[in-house]
């Protein structure tokens, strides 16, 4: 029986959401929590996109240093040939990458205004695929955009066509999240059979079904025969009504009715990071997480009724389907209520020392923070090279930075120089 795997494009689709974006240092700290939660993939970025270039090496190197391990970093680009070449020119270390174009007759009416047709979409996506794997990608995605608006004849012949030259996955896009469980149930499990590769399920919250239809989608997959892989991202943050949300997906799969205990995760998923990745995305992406979000949100695990109080007080299961601690949440947390010493952009040696001074613990590969170890600096030197590295990232962020920030500003600095380095091509 097929498997479910979650690749979260929080990193691309998060970022490219109208209103938001994240600086880089807060896209490397997004995926370290990613990979502590059990993501298989991230879609970390846009090879093509010169402003992204250091960013993406940096995460590269933090993979090579075993401290992004397990997960997989996958760029995304547009499925032609000039696009690959120009991301493997520029990065030529990438391994996975998903290569997108619109499959629709709505998008070749509509963006491409007749200048191109099904045959050129599968031309273009084709060549895009050699290309790739010419320059040694070991896995290749092929993302058909607007997939739910597109015949599925049409989307089987793509798929067929990018599976003969190499690619791995489908990616059926809902852009428009047009689609509804039963419909997208179908489609997923249709392709599945008559393709025969890993389906992957991009979902939208247009009509308020992205979970629902990721869920849908997967077990279409995987009755069709194949693994399923659901796009996630942090608190569902994504273009217009968002994309499915990651913690909201992770229950779904393992507490929903019939799904908890028959259909598996390809990766062992720690529900328990759930809490600290989406507070971080929330303070990241400067947007609160609504109250009633599920799992995460300050009404979660919140009974007022009598009746509702009564019950959960003498058995949680009465009302609750899962428990707050599975979550990571319940422990207590220190509020500064007095004096705040906070690092900024002008910040000097003696504040800084101050707030580093302060911090407890010490950042582990998964993002989680532990331990009671203070920092300390060999010397001033040291302090003052990390100070300014702070005062840069605190100018990019424009706002004050976080533990997990400063804790790992401290730990890599060379890394996180790379990450704060942005220079405009001249004349490019
Ligand atoms: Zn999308």
């Amino acid at each position: 029986m097929g498997k479910i795997y979650i690749i979260d494009v929080t990193n691309r689709d998060g970022v490219q959401t109208a209103k938001l974006g994240l600086s880089k240092l807060e896209k490397t700290l997004i995926n370290i929590y990613l990979n502590g939660f059990g993501v298989f993939q991230s879609e970390f970025g846009f090879p093509t996109t010169h402003h992204e270039q250091l960013y993406l090496q940096a995460n590269l190197e933090l993979a090579q240093m075993r401290v992004l391990q397990p997960i997989r970093l996958g760029g995304w680009v547009r499925a032609m040939k000039e696009d690959v070449e120009l991301a493997f020119q520029r990065l030529p270390q990438l391994k996975h990458i998903n290569l997108s174009i619109s499959t629709s007759k709505q998008m070749l009416s509509g963006k491409f205004q007749g200048r191109r047709n099904f045959k050129d979409i599968i031309k273009s996506m084709t060549e895009a695929v050699d290309a790739a794997k010419s320059h040694g990608a070991e896995s290749i995605g092929i993302n058909a955009e607007d997939a739910s608006r597109t015949n599925i004849k049409a989307l089987i012949e793509f798929g067929l066509a990018g599976k003969a030259h190499g690619a791995h996955r489908l990616r059926y896009c809902d852009t428009l999240g047009y689609d509804n469980p039963f419909s997208i149930y179908e489609s997923a499990k249709a392709l599945a059979e008559a393709i025969k590769i890993p389906i992957e399920l991009h979902c939208h919250g247009d009509l308020g079904m992205a979970v629902a239809n990721s869920l849908a989608g997967a077990k279409g997959a995987i009755d069709g025969g194949q693994d399923a892989y659901i796009n996630t991202t942090v608190n569902g943050i994504g273009e217009r009504a968002g994309n499915a949300d990651l913690v909201a997906v992770a229950l779904a799969i393992l507490k929903s009715k019939d799904f908890a205990g028959k259909y598996q995760m390809g990766k062992s998923i720690d529900l328990s990071k759930s809490f600290k990745i989406a507070r971080f995305a929330s303070y990241a992406f400067k947007v609160p997480i609504p109250i009633n979000q599920p799992g995460v949100g300050a009404n979660a695990f919140a009974h007022a009724s009598g009746i509702h109080a009564d019950g959960v007080l003498k058995d949680a299961g009465t009302y609750e389907l899962y428990d707050f601690t599975e979550l990571g949440r319940g422990e207590p947390e220190l509020v500064e209520t007095g004096r705040e010493i906070i690092t900024g952009q002008y910040s000097g040696i003696s504040g800084f020392r101050h707030v580093m001074g302060q911090i407890i613990g010490g950042i582990a590969a998964d993002g989680h923070v532990d331990g009671d170890m203070s920092l300390t600096f060999k010397n001033d030197k040291e302090a003052g090279e990390i100070l300014e590295l702070v005062r840069y990232a605190n100018v990019e962020a424009q706002k004050p930075l976080v533990e997990e920030e400063l804790l790992f500003i401290a730990k890599y600095p060379e890394i996180a120089r790379k990450l704060l380095t942005l220079r405009p091509l001249d004349g490019d």
